[in-house]
């Protein structure tokens, strides 16, 4: 997607659409998400256009991870969290709807009714097999 398109560029760079900032350095940019999974669900985005893990930068990726780790504590403390969950949704199967590149900073409360999603086990031999992939992409 252009930049000149992009919603979250519109709302951490240019201001064309507000939002419920909660901070901003010269990198980053954090805000509350609109439909929130609690209260107190923030966003955080770098300034500069990337659209997800496979293009970002290590420098935007640790900036927003920096703020992503300053602001988590204070998210909890203000909704009485009692956990939080970082997740970065990266491609559609991933469940990523902006292409934008972008943190989600979730408060947790053991009785919120959210479940991890339950794992299923490798078959024999598969996962030594699967590492073995891995290890050959890198
Ligand atoms: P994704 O699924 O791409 O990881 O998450 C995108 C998030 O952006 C969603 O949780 C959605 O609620 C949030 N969102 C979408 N449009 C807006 C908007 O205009 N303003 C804000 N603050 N959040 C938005
Ligand atoms: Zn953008």
């Amino acid at each position: 997607m252009a930049t000149h398109n992009c919603l979250f560029c519109k709302i951490a760079t240019k201001g064309e659409v507000p939002s419920s900032k909660v901070y901003e350095d010269a990198d980053t940019y954090a805000f509350l998400d609109i439909n929130p999974n609690n209260p107190g669900h923030t966003l955080v985005v770098p300034k500069e256009h990337f659209m997800n893990l496979f293009d970002i930068s290590d420098e935007a990726l640790c900036a927003v991870m920096k703020t992503a780790h300053l602001i988590a504590p204070a998210v909890k403390r203000a909704v009485n969290a009692t956990g939080i969950n970082i997740i970065m949704n990266n491609g559609r199967s991933a469940g990523q709807i902006v292409d934008h590149a972008h943190i989600h900073v979730i408060p947790r409360f053991s009785d919120d009714g959210y479940r991890h999603w339950p794992g299923t086990p490798y078959k024999d031999g598969e996962i030594e097999k699967v590492a073995t992939k891995i290890r050959a992409e890198l």
